[in-house]
Parts: structure tokens; sequence; C-alpha cells
């Protein structure tokens, strides 16, 4: 039996994680522990919540003594820890929050596993969820590798970079056996329609105007969040201690190109004359100083762990729209209430 604190569990990644650890191991116990904040969301989870290896705990990882505590009561083996605030626009406008929960809140959760595993480090792991954004911007050419320099430029970025090498520093500095991956942009269900592609799904669905920020050049590497979860747990159950790994989909596309294949999806799904959709893409203001281009070499997972995505770009956006869809509840329990005033303020339409 192996006891494993998953932290940011009911969030879009996280409850991905929590699903597969729920399902493929059974002899493992998995805890969940979230704030719920706007962006961690129960219903995510409905299908594993009475799985008699899986309990969840309201809990605030920016709290040090409710950590130090749980680490007592619990006594977890492992930590994968997701919790984080995860969306740039946010960290523009509120970047003492990112500051909080990104470091303060891993900072707390580092504190509180050194204390309690003393003496017996190397029986247990602290996995590190991060971003290829703690990589900086690209230009034409190039990918990011595990040596790449950081060089964050979003206090989103900049956050995470920060968590990330604490959690190398309590590896070098204590001997804490700890593992980080960076990820490419994520995409598939259960994603908060804050973020672009579930944002776009339920514009389009809904008939209304989708922002494309600036004139939509800006390159992103795509990975189903399935593979993400996948890639995980290889890397949780088979890394040595200290190392990272990236992961990404070698799955390039312009914001532009990626929305237009949406529309076209969503024309097909909707029944719509072709090119109805793309009618509704309108330009804003550009993000203040978003990143031109990121790409994510992750070779290393594929040649040491074995991993590859499984997924063709095309079939996930078209199973993630299916999702989308189908889960009306879900999408009008997450855009009511204050996500029309976020929504409200966030977009200057040009
Ligand atoms: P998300 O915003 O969907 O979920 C974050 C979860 O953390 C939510 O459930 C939220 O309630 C919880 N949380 C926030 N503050 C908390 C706190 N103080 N205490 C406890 N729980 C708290 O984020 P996501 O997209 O699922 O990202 C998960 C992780 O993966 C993050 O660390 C993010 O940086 C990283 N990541 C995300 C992507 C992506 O494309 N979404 C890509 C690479 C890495």
């Amino acid at each position: 039996m192996k006891k494993i604190l998953i932290t940011g569990g009911a969030g879009f990644i996280g409850s991905h994680v929590v699903r597969l650890f729920v399902k493929n191991y059974p002899d493992y116990e998995i805890i969940n522990l979230d704030k719920l904040t706007y962006a961690g969301n129960l219903l995510n989870l409905t299908d594993v919540e009475s799985a008699p290896n899986y309990r969840f705990i309201k809990g605030d990882i920016t709290d040090a003594a409710f950590i130090n505590e749980l680490f007592q009561l619990e006594k977890p083996e492992a930590v994968i820890h997701l919790a984080a605030e995860s969306h740039v626009d946010r960290s523009i406008s509120n970047p003492m929050e990112f500051v909080m929960t990104n470091v303060i809140g891993t900072v707390n959760l580092l504190n509180a596993a050194k204390e309690s595993w003393k003496g017996n480090y190397p029986q247990h792991r602290f996995y590190h969820v991060s971003t290829d954004e703690v990589y900086g911007a690209l230009g034409e050419i190039g990918m990011f590798t595990e040596s790449t320099s950081y060089d964050p430029h979003s206090p989103y970025s900049a956050s995470k970079a920060s968590s990330d090498h604490f959690v190398r520093a309590y590896h070098d500095t204590y001997g804490l056996d700890v593992v980080i991956s960076n990820c490419s942009n994520n995409y598939g269900s259960h994603h908060f329609p804050e973020k672009l592609i579930p944002l776009a799904i339920n514009n389009l669905k809904n008939n209304k105007p989708v922002p494309v920020y600036g004139k939509g050049e800006n390159v992103r590497d795509w990975l189903w969040v399935e593979d993400h979860a996948r890639a995980i747990d290889t890397i949780f159950h088979q890394s040595k201690s200290g190392d990272t790994y990236n992961i990404g989909g070698h799955n390039e596309w312009k914001n532009i190109d990626l929305i237009h294949l949406l529309c076209k999806i969503m024309d097909q799904k909707l029944g719509r004359t072709p090119g109805t959709s793309a009618e509704l893409i309108t330009y804003v203001t550009d993000r203040a100083g978003h990143d031109l281009r990121y790409a994510i070499d992750s070779t290393k997972l594929q040649e040491n762990l074995g991993w590859v995505p499984s997924l063709q770009f095309e079939e996930g956006l078209g199973k993630t729209v299916d999702w989308y869809l189908e889960n009306v509840t879900w999408l009008e329990n997450v855009t009511s209430g204050h996500y029309q005033e976020y929504y409200n303020q966030q977009y200057e339409y040009n």
C-alpha cells in the first residue's frame, strides 16, 4: 500500500492524474488535497469519488500549519504536486496570489516533506509538475531541452520557475528525492474555459465572438492532457532522483491556425455551413509580454522511459469538442457567476 498525496487534484490536469492513479493502482491510497479555487471542481472526479482507494481533503497549501499537521496525521509516502494558480492573464493582474500559491505553497509542502520523511528520504518521492514557460520564449527555430536556461517572462512563469528552483534546492541541500517535469500546453476535457481551447469551444457553441490575442501569431506546442497524465505516471515510477523531464507533443500550432481548425471541427459537429464558425474570430489587444513561441523537445522522456504521445491533434481536438458538447451541465456550472464578471473585464475588442 502506497499513500500518495496529489495536490490540485480537482483542477484540469490534476483530475486526470487522480483518475489515472485511482483506476490503475487499486493498492495505492490516493489523497486529493485541493483548496477548490475557481479552477478546482469536484465535478471533475465524479467517476472516482466513491472508489475505496480515493479520498478528498479540502485545504490550502499556503497554510504551513495545516500542511504540517496533514503530513503528521496522514503520513503520505509520496507527493505529486500540481496545485497552482495557472492562468497567465490572472498572474498579470494579481502576481502576489501566484507568489503565495506557487512559491510559498510549494515551499510549505517541501518543508513538511523534509521533516516528515527525515532519515528515510530514498523511500519517498516529491514530484513537482511544472511548465515549459519557465524557459522563456523562442524565435522561429529551436526547442527547449532539459538543459535550456530558465528565462521566465510572465509573473506566472516566474513563480513556477521559482518553485522549480526550490524543489531542486531541497534535493541538492537536504537530499530529498525530487523529480520535476516541464510540460507544454495541455488540452482536453475538464479544462476551465478561460484558456484558449475551451473558451473558443464555449463561445463558438454559443455564437459569441472568439477572442484571439494580437494577430494570432503566437506558437504553442499542444499535448492531450491524458498523455500528460500518463507521462507523469511513467516519470513518477521510473525516474531517478533529482532528474528533470520535458513533456510535449511535438505538435506546434500558431494560435490562429489552431482556432481555424477548431472552427472547422465545430462546423462539422454542429452541422453548420463550412466557414460559419470562423466568422466569429475576433482579434483583441495582445497580452502584455506575450511569448512568441514555445516548443519542447521530449526526446529524453521518449528514449529513456519509452513514453510517446498517443493521439494526433485533430483526433484529440475532436474528442475534446465532443466532451464539451456532451457535458452541458459541467460547462453551465463553471461558466455561471464569477466567470462572466472575469470574462467581461478580460478582453478588449479592437
Ligand atoms: P488548474 O488551474 O486547472 O488547477 C489548479 C488546481 O489547484 C485547482 O484545483 C485549484 O483549486 C488548486 N489550488 C489552487 N490554489 C491552491 C491552494 N492554495 N491550495 C490547494 N489547492 C490549490 O491548473 P492545471 O492547468 O490543471 O495545472 C496543474 C499544474 O500543471 C500546475 O502546476 C501548472 O503550472 C502545471 N502545468 C499546466 C499546464 C497547462 O497547460 N494547463 C502545462 C504545464 C504545466
